[in-house]
């Protein structure tokens, strides 16, 4: 049953809270290994289904458009010395709706149409939000974009500072969604001081990590910082930005009035209890434990012969090149999920397949981590998943239902936030 129980729901809109109830008995019984998604806590789920979301609060705390901001002036107060205090950072704007709307706000902020922006490809890791041609990011402005190297799997900084030479960048973005190795932030300052541009550091994926001690921070090196507060920071849908104190009223005119109306004050409230969280000690241990989770699956995963772009990995995050094991990733995907496991097909580096049809599977242990499993358990989640990928090479359709049982056996051992038996 879903926690915090939906009762008024059940009663008046039973078809509804039926729908919610299959979705919390489905993220319980299946091992969610999509590498932007997490569990959040019950208290995170509570604060984000308050009255709060009755209200209208244009503005920032003391400077707001409309009346009525006695408590949500100190909650968003709140949430804005959270974020500073655990990221070191000089200013945290927590207004911005999501990840995307985040990166926008920062374009808003320092670039004019047609400027040039310097980003890692799509095809490399990059975010659609960095300039990709099918987003707003690359039809009004100019993207250029680094990649990794084709044997390595990794950038190479020195490609980056020539093309950052060559193309001369107003906004240099690192980050990405489907990067399994370290970012080197301070060599990314470096060429951006050198080049005059802005450095932007898109952490949307590890800020759960950086906060937690187990990546290194952009913070002191980037201009700014954005984030979703939703993936490995464990909170709900959102974004906050961070930047230095010189940027502050950039980036906040950016967030409002440049883009954005009224802020979300209940998300407001989920993130500031989501920033406690991860301020607590317990959370260093968790972002220690995905880190580990990761390079175990990672090492398993070698062991039955998969293809890890990079060879491995050094955060929450694996991406698998299936080509060898003759299948794509979509049908690797599907069948995952009709074992149990839960992942995403993902184009890798000089993929050759479609972007709809690509040969990789991106993993990640941010919601496993959650739920409680270690590093023991990752030799028997590999095993599954080559299990799965014979079964669905030889239609095996019997072997798939094993398996999500298998899943689902072992999974009620581990508590879910959000939900109780
Ligand atoms: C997830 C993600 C975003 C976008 O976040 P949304 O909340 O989905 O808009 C932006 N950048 C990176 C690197 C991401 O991984």
């Amino acid at each position: 049953m879903h926690e915090p129980k939906l009762i008024q729901l059940a009663a008046s809109d039973p078809d509804l809270a039926a729908l919610i109830e299959g979705e919390a008995q489905r993220q319980h019984d299946k091992l969610r290994m999509i590498a932007s998604e997490n569990y959040v806590s019950t208290a995170v789920l509570e604060a984000t289904g308050t009255v709060l979301t009755n209200k209208y609060s244009e503005g920032y705390a003391g400077k707001r458009y409309y009346e009525g901001q006695q408590f949500v002036d100190q909650i968003e107060l709140l949430a804005i010395e959270r974020a500073k205090a655990l990221f070191g950072a000089d200013h945290a704007n927590v207004q911005t709706y999501s990840g995307s709307p985040a990166n926008l706000a920062i374009y808003l902020a320092f670039l004019d149409p047609g400027d040039t922006v310097l980003t890692m490809s799509l095809s490399s890791g990059g975010h659609l939000t960095h300039g990709s041609p099918v987003s707003v990011t690359g039809k009004w402005f100019r993207p250029v974009h680094y990649t990794v190297e084709r044997e390595t799997g990794r950038v190479d900084m020195s490609k980056v500072r020539e093309m950052a030479l060559a193309e001369r960048p107003k906004l240099i973005i690192c980050g990405g969604t489907a990067i399994p190795r370290t970012i080197d932030f301070p060599a990314f300052a470096e060429i951006a001081q050198e080049v005059g541009a802005i450095l932007m550091a898109d952490i949307a994926h590890i800020a759960g990590l950086v906060a937690g001690g187990a990546h290194p921070s952009p913070v002191g090196f980037a201009d700014v910082v954005t984030t979703t507060t939703h993936k490995t920071l464990r909170g709900p849908r959102g974004a906050m930005i961070m930047a230095k104190a010189e940027h502050a009223t950039a980036v906040d005119k950016a967030v409002f009035p440049g883009l954005q109306g009224g802020p979300h004050d209940h998300t407001t409230a989920g993130i500031a209890v989501a920033l406690h969280e991860a301020a607590q000690p317990s959370f260093k241990d968790y972002a220690a434990q995905i880190v580990a989770n990761a390079k175990a699956l990672a090492a398993a995963l070698t062991d039955h012969g998969f293809d890890l772009v990079s060879g491995g990995t050094d955060n929450h995050l694996v991406l698998v090149d299936l080509t060898n094991k003759g299948i794509g990733g979509k049908p690797a995907a599907k069948a995952l999920d009709i074992a149990g496991i839960e992942t995403n097909f993902n184009g890798v580096p000089f993929d050759t397949r479609r972007p709809l049809d690509p040969s990789g599977l991106r993993l990640g242990t941010p919601a496993l981590t959650t739920r409680g499993l270690t590093e023991k358990h990752m030799p028997l989640v590999a095993a599954w998943m080559d299990r799965t990928v014979s079964a669905a090479l030889n239609d095996d359709t019997s072997e798939l239902a094993k398996i999500a049982g298998e899943v689902k056996e072992l999974l009620s051992a581990f508590p879910m936030p959000g939900y109780t038996a």
